[in-house]
């Protein structure tokens, strides 16, 4: 086993913002599907969409977010985001597989058709780049485990001039079982995520109860996530991030 430690990091609200890049996606998929939400434009990221991204999971969820959006009630998604994702799939008779289809297509068009402005939609987090690139310095490898793409995310990474260990798209599985699979492999200094529930889910698998999980601040955190954490998940922010390793909480 390879003796240096190994630090993982989620890709979309940790490395990168993406917001733009989601409602540009989401809306030309909402096209495909001859569901263009009427009034708004692909360049201009609606209030509301920003609001309800860190509830989506899959990114299906923002094709029907997208159609949805001139039309649905921001309290009720807010508050009950399950059962009025459910009930608006039912009653367009869209199937989840059909919406990601959609998206993907979109995004596929997208890079082959005019790669760099859509690889602009992309920002990195403010010293995260270059915060990446020191860990090697500190003795560190690290990794990416993401529910995007592989291949989207390696053209991403290369575009930042990011190089990691490894690299773990959707295809790879759930992130807890990709965890397992790696600890096989390398010592695991900790897990780097937005989405609360996916620490948590972390911390609740068998064999990875002792993994070390910080959620970013900077990333689609709900006003509610930051509070009250349960042990062994840590909020990371941008001052202790670029702490050396040794010093994260
Ligand atoms: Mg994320």
């Amino acid at each position: 086993m390879n003796d240096r430690p190994l630090l993982v990091f989620d890709f979309d609200g940790v490395i990168v913002d993406g917001m733009a890049e989601y409602w540009w996606s989401a809306w030309h998929a909402c096209r495909r599907l001859e569901a263009a939400p009427e009034g708004l434009t692909p360049d201009q990221v609606p209030d509301a969409f920003r609001q309800l991204r860190p509830l989506v999971h899959h990114g299906w969820e923002m094709v029907l977010l997208a159609a949805e959006l001139p039309m649905l009630n921001l309290q009720v998604w807010l508050q009950s985001y399950g059962e009025a994702q459910a009930s608006a799939l039912q009653r367009r008779g869209w199937r989840p597989e059909q919406l990601q289809a959609a998206l993907d297509d979109a995004r596929d068009q997208a890079v082959r058709q005019n790669r760099s402005a859509w690889l602009a939609l992309h920002r990195p987090f403010p010293g995260l780049v270059e915060r990446l690139q020191q860990l090697e310095a500190e003795g560190v490898d690290w990794s990416v485990l993401t529910t995007k793409t592989q291949a989207f995310t390696a053209e991403l990474l290369n575009g930042l001039g990011l190089h990691p260990w490894r690299l773990d798209g959707r295809e790879a599985g759930a992130k807890p079982q990709v965890l397992l699979q790696l600890q096989q492999q390398r010592r695991l200094c900790g897990f780097v995520e937005d989405r609360r529930a996916t620490l948590e889910a972390v911390r609740s698998t068998p064999g990875l109860e002792q993994l070390p999980c910080f959620l970013v601040t900077w990333g689609y955190l709900r006003p509610q996530d930051q509070s009250g954490l349960p042990s062994g998940i840590a909020l990371l922010h941008p001052d202790r991030l670029r702490a050396p390793l040794a010093q994260w909480p």
